[in-house]
């Protein structure tokens, strides 16, 4: 961090600057030029409040040098994070789909979708079971039940599951989960975080609605911090001024936080687009951007699904999708980990 001083800051006044910053454990280095008094911060400057620090009186600007968040900072780990999860490995070089309903909503319908997505070469069953709903009145999820469900759809296909946690309490139900995801609703749920960076197991962290991508990093800081560094960071639309799509696919994040991260990035069309029709041309350009994986709600009977059945593919749209990725994937010397997981197992 560089701090640049007011010119009319008195010597008195500098000295117990750089007296309180030295308290904090950090060092010092002055510059004093013929206009302007510039200090940089050497050291661990995580612990200092920026904003604080710009409302010194004497405090003219502050410049960070260096991003705030270290773990998921590639410069920490110039290497790709490849996190390895049973046969399978996610991360650059290794694309996953993950799909399934956005709900699990009965025995006979997520084992149904579930034959059908391994069918059409997915590598991970999705389905919420706990679920943020706007409306207190719109169905909350099958709950305990819910997970139950997916751990049998699991048994029976032998793909992993990933599901959403909404509140620490529910923690022991995800035992057998293989990959928890947090919500858009949940980033900043710090309290959350800071549990699941206990964990031993891959978080799926979704980006808010309304958050930067800095946020979002931070976020993934508070699960690494705690010594969990399996975390997939997952695009899935933002709000914006635009209202004739459910979110606006902010497709520059995937090269800007594969740029700044080493973690894997995923892509989420359906809950970007909240319309079936445009879920393939979404994933396809998600496999063009350099997307790790993308994540697909599929639902058997999308009409009468219990929560987001307008975004979801059918089983036979979802199976022409995979034939798409493939070819392009492809093209681009790729191929779908589906593929080896399926041959492998
Ligand atoms: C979901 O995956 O079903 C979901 C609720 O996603 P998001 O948190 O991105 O809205
Ligand atoms: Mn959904």
């Amino acid at each position: 961090m560089v701090v640049i001083i007011k010119p009319d800051a008195k010597k008195e006044q500098v000295n117990t600057f750089l007296g309180w910053v030295r308290d904090m454990g950090v060092e010092t280095n002055v510059v004093v030029g013929k206009e302007l008094t510039i200090v940089g911060l050497i050291g661990d400057t995580t612990k200092i409040d920026f904003d604080l620090l710009r409302s010194i009186s004497i405090v003219d600007d502050v410049r960070r040098i260096q991003e705030p968040y270290k773990n998921a900072n590639r410069k920490m780990h110039p290497e790709d994070t490849i996190i390895q999860l049973g046969e399978r490995q996610i991360g650059e070089g290794f694309f996953h789909v993950i799909a399934g309903p956005c709900s699990v909503e009965s025995r006979e319908q997520i084992g149904g979708i579930a034959a059908h997505v391994k069918e059409s070469g997915a590598t991970f069953l999705r389905g919420g079971a706990f679920k943020p709903r706007t409306s207190p009145y719109a169905f909350q999820g099958m709950r305990a039940e819910g997970i139950e469900l997916l751990v049998e759809a699991k048994n029976q296909t032998g793909l992993p599951i990933v599901t959403e946690i909404m509140s620490v309490e529910h923690l022991p139900l995800f035992e057998e989960v293989d990959i928890i995801q947090v919500g858009a609703r949940n980033m900043q749920n710090f309290e959350l975080l800071k549990e699941l960076g206990h964990l031993r197991k891959p978080i799926l962290l979704k980006r808010g609605l309304a958050n930067t991508l800095e946020e979002l990093l931070m976020s993934a800081e508070y699960i690494m911090a705690g010594g969990n560094r399996d975390v997939i960071l997952c695009e899935r639309g933002i709000r914006t001024f635009e209202t004739a799509i459910r979110n606006t696919l902010d497709i520059s994040a995937i090269p800007f936080l594969k740029s700044r991260s080493h973690l894997p990035v995923i892509i989420d069309p359906s809950h970007a687009a909240g319309m079936a029709w445009m879920v393939p041309a979404l994933s396809r350009a998600a496999v063009a951007v350099g997307a790790d994986g993308l994540i697909i709600e599929v639902h058997n009977d999308p009409q009468n699904a219990l929560c987001d059945g307008a975004q979801s593919l059918r089983p036979e749209e979802f199976e022409a999708l995979m034939g798409d990725l493939r070819a392009l994937l492809g093209v681009m010397g790729k191929s779908l980990s589906a593929d080896e997981a399926v041959t492998a197992e």
